[in-house]
């Protein structure tokens, strides 16, 4: 009996470890999953004491108070949190600006039961809308910005024919209304460019951008380019000239993006340069880089403004700009397509001195070197540089053996045939 009785104890002093420790297992997996969640968690009990927070929370409250009132007071007095929870509505939410952060927060009643028993707490959750807001506000200003901006040259145009429909075309002299037209159609273009400036940056902005990513020599492209605006500067008696700093420049990108991008910086040196002057192009590398460097000495850009060139619309209005019909679009676009080419545009400038502008891109020689690793560690390209050069090397890989569809991730291949190959293609570029 006595055996059976110290068996049973022993029995029962191991479930109840068992239960404990099952409790404890329990609370540390509640509690592992509370710190994995990236969304602020505060739980008030049925007596509206805390309970329990996360260390979210912790980063976005500090010390939270320990009662929901006391929570209330001091996070939901400005939003309407405190009212909807006295006034008992459904929708207790609202959003705080807090230490930089935009939170939403929501008070929710939760009658859960936990182990039977009723919860009848509130639960609180604080979600990071930061971002979110930050884009918001700036699509609501690029909206303002796109009417105001196509609304200028809409007025002009509707003005002119409504006067010259009133009366013009009876009264005005024959080069008054010549000059009336032209100004219709100055701005009829204006708004043709501008549109078309904005379908790029939206195809831009959501990826749909078509690019053929191509090996070509950098060099020779900015060259052709300066031939183009020759004629151009020269009409304004500006000289256009190009120089060589380095003579292979073979890079992996979007032929067409950066023909635009250059296109861009040289018509800009030769607007904002004024007769007599000068623009000189170089091409030069910097270690594993290649780049094209447009200086002119023109009017330049005081320091405030080449803070904010890179902005959708910005526009130094002193230049002119606006005067022949620039969107403030160009450089914005310009650094977005050079930024799918794994580039960016530098510029430095001296108000009264003239600026520089530089378009930056990778050599096609470190892009390949680099896919050589990444599809022998089987990983995804993770852009259009990386998808054209992973087949890149696989071709070239199958060239150098003769054969198809080599294994390129089992490591067998000859790396420095391939290396080899690499540097001779690229050399070879014409
Ligand atoms: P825009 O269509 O007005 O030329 P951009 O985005 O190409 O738009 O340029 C933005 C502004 O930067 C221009 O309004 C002009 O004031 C200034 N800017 C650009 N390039 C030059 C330059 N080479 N010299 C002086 N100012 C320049």
């Amino acid at each position: 009996m006595l055996w059976l009785n110290k068996r049973d104890r022993r029995r029962a002093d191991q479930n109840v470890m068992r239960t404990m420790r099952r409790i404890a297992n329990e609370r540390t997996e509640s509690q592992a999953i509370l710190s994995s969640l990236n969304v602020g968690i505060v739980a008030y009990g049925s007596d509206n004491r805390l309970i329990a927070s996360n260390p979210v929370a912790e980063i976005y409250f500090g010390v939270i108070p320990d009662s929901l009132d006391s929570f209330l007071d001091r996070f939901g007095a400005d939003n309407g949190m405190r009212a909807a929870y006295y006034l008992e509505s459904d929708d207790v939410s609202g959003e705080l600006d807090i230490d930089g952060y935009t939170l939403r927060l929501v008070c929710q009643q939760h009658p859960l039961r936990i182990d039977g028993e009723r919860f009848g707490g509130h639960i609180i959750t604080a979600q990071d809308v930061t971002q979110f807001r930050r884009q918001e506000e700036q699509r609501k200003v690029f909206v303002a910005n796109v009417s105001h901006e196509l609304k200028t040259p809409l007025t002009t145009i509707k003005s002119y024919s409504e006067t010259l429909l009133d009366w013009g075309i009876d009264e005005k002299s024959r080069d008054d209304i010549k000059s009336d037209v032209t100004r219709i159609y100055d701005d009829s273009i204006r708004m043709e460019r501008l549109i078309a400036d904005l379908l790029l940056l939206s195809t831009i902005d959501s990826s749909r951008l078509h690019v053929q990513m191509v090996l070509f020599n950098l060099s020779e492209c900015a060259r052709q380019i300066c031939e183009r605006f020759k004629d151009q500067a020269s009409a304004k008696s500006i000289a256009l000239d190009f120089s060589v700093l380095s003579l292979q420049s073979t890079v992996l990108a979007d032929r067409s993006s950066v023909e635009r991008i250059l296109t861009n910086l040289i018509v800009n040196a030769i607007h904002y340069t004024e007769a007599g002057g000068s623009i000189r192009v170089y091409a030069g590398n910097i270690v594993d880089d290649f780049y094209i460097k447009v200086v002119d000495d023109g009017v330049g850009i005081d320091q405030t403004d080449l803070d904010n060139i890179f902005r959708r619309f910005y526009r130094v209005d002193k230049t002119g700009s606006r005067a022949f019909g620039g969107t403030g679009l160009g450089l914005p676009i310009a650094q977005e397509l050079a930024r799918m080419q794994r580039g960016r545009i530098e510029a430095e400038s001296e108000p009264g001195i003239g600026s520089q502008f530089t378009l930056f891109l990778p050599s096609a020689r470190r892009i390949l070197r680099e896919s050589l690793f990444e599809v022998s560690k089987r990983e995804k390209p993770r852009d259009a540089v990386a998808t054209a050069a992973h087949d890149t090397v696989r071709r070239w890989l199958d060239e150098l053996s003769g054969e198809e569809n080599v294994k390129y991730d089992t490591g067998s291949f000859d790396l420095r045939g391939l290396l080899d190959i690499i540097d001779r293609k690229v050399n070879d570029c014409p």
